[in-house]
């Protein structure tokens, strides 16, 4: 069984490439370089084995790619409390936006920002290594909200403020 790409060229179809969704794309970087695709197909397997795409500029394997840059997330998360807040805000807003809105367009800024923003809301004894200590506190809190627009307004990093665990569970409390 044959199947063309974009430009004519014949790719051969296996079982492989019928279970996956990949055929649309070009099954050469040459190809795919011609038609200003991101990514392309040869339905060949990279040195790990997958069978995926891979990026134009640089041939990478799109799953190796991925699970690569999620190595490098956990890493951070582990030696970052900076970047531990920031995924975990987002986190909690992605929860309760639950897909209305994007969690890191509500938030409205970088993960630098986020950071330099906090920093300078530290209270006494505050510092990095004790987030966790400290937690991110929702000034208003997220549950004030009455529709989706207010609950955007509230994901806004000027609505956090770092706060002391214990302080944070007695504001839950009132
Ligand atoms: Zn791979």
């Amino acid at each position: 069984m044959q199947s063309v790409t974009p430009l004519g060229y014949p790719i051969n179809v296996n079982i492989h490439a019928i279970a996956n969704p990949y055929l649309s794309l070009s099954a050469t970087r040459t190809e795919a370089l011609v038609l200003n695709q991101k990514k392309y197909f040869t339905n060949k397997p990279c040195h790990n084995g997958h069978i995926s795409p891979r990026y134009t500029t640089n041939k990478q394997c799109c799953k190796c790619n991925a699970s690569k840059s999620k190595q490098r997330e956990t890493t951070l998360s582990k030696v970052d409390p900076s970047y531990r807040m920031y995924r975990s805000v987002q986190r909690r807003s992605g929860q309760i936006l639950s897909g209305r809105y994007s969690p890191r367009e509500a938030l409205g800024c970088s993960r630098k920002t986020l950071h330099n923003y906090v920093s300078q809301k530290f209270t006494k004894g505050m510092c990095w290594e004790k987030y966790g200590q400290w937690e991110l506190d929702h000034i208003v809190p997220l549950s004030k909200a009455e529709t989706l627009a207010e609950l955007i307004v509230l994901c806004h990093y000027k609505n956090l403020q770092p706060l002391w665990k214990r302080d944070n569970q007695v504001k839950g409390n009132r």
